[in-house]
């Protein structure tokens, strides 16, 4: 039996590839602060990605095992500009993705037999897929996080309000590159939700420092848009590994602990691959 611990993008594809294989798992999510998965705008496209060895087996495998969207995005090189371009990019929907069904428990140690919670000890082997909080039950000091936050704003209220909607009376997908709105963008979500993503993708420890000021500059910049107050402000940890941007982080800690984490440069099509590298490991 294995102990999946995190329900985020690298644990739920593992909890699929393990369905797929007909292996036997747990699956622990303790809804912990600073998960990224939950608000990742989920975009990927294979032309970032067209110098990585696996892209081709990692997008064949999300694209055989999930509904992935095409979004096409407005651009822009400066806000006076007329729209620019368009964009075509890959969205993988966060419902579609992430497993639901776990056990709803933090797991507070992991050891050589299996994972304790606060209520239980679980045997097993542990694959810990707990992004930035790996660092809670392991000693990871390659593991970082680039840390940032969105504004959700409800659609009615929007279209009440009259802004942001396009010609056609919907709203527009668009991304922003120019500074400082390098990763900006704003992107229909799901449950009738409309995202406001900003550029705030700053190293843990310095995003923690300063987060009011952060989101007062966000604040700021959607204020411009004509949004004068989000529904609720979240904020995610995209797990990094420092000694290897692009390529995750995949370590055997001792006979009975996996980490499987990272995926910063790469973004999400890291974890097929590293999934696939996984089972070399994992015990007959
Ligand atoms: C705002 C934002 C936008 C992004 N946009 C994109 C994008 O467009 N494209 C892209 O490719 N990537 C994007 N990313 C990056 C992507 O979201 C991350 O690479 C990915 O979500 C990391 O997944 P993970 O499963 O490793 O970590 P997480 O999503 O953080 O998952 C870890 C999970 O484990 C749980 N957990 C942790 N410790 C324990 C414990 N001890 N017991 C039980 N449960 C535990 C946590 O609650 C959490 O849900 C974005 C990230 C953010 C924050």
């Amino acid at each position: 039996m294995y102990n999946i611990v995190g329900a985020g993008l690298a644990g739920s594809m593992l909890a699929k590839s393990f369905d797929n294989h007909d292996i036997e798992y747990r699956i622990f999510e303790a809804q912990l602060p600073f998960a990224a998965s939950k608000i990742s705008e989920n975009l990927f496209s294979d032309t970032w990605l067209k110098d990585v060895s696996y892209i081709k087996d990692s997008l064949d495998w999300i694209h055989d095992n999930y509904k992935v969207e095409d979004r096409c995005f407005f651009t822009y090189q400066n806000l006076d500009e007329q729209k620019k371009k368009l964009k075509y990019l890959y969205h993988l929907p966060i419902p579609e993705v992430l497993k639901t069904g776990c056990i709803a428990e933090e797991v507070l140690e992991a050891t050589k037999e299996g994972v304790r919670t606060a209520q239980n000890f679980y045997k097993g082997m542990n694959i810990i897929c707990a992004g930035l909080q790996a660092k809670k039950l392991f000693k990871l000091p390659h593991l970082d996080a680039l840390t940032g936050h969105g504004f959700f704003m409800r659609e009615s209220k929007l279209r009440l309000s009259g802004v942001l909607g396009g010609r056609s009376g919907r709203y527009e997908n668009y991304i922003n590159t120019f500074r400082p709105y390098t990763h900006e963008k704003i992107m229909r979500w799901h449950d009738g939700y409309i995202w406001y993503g900003d550029s705030t993708a700053i190293k843990h420890n310095n995003y923690i420092k300063k987060q009011n000021y952060y989101i007062s500059e966000s604040k700021k910049r959607l204020k411009k848009l004509g949004i004068t107050e989000p529904d609720h402000i979240v904020f995610g940890a995209r797990p990094m590994n420092i000694k290897n941007k692009r390529g995750g982080m995949l370590v055997k800690i001792n006979s009975n602990n996996i980490i499987l984490n990272g995926g910063w440069k790469d973004g999400l099509v890291i974890y097929p691959y590293l999934i696939s590298q996984i089972y070399k490991w994992l015990k007959k």
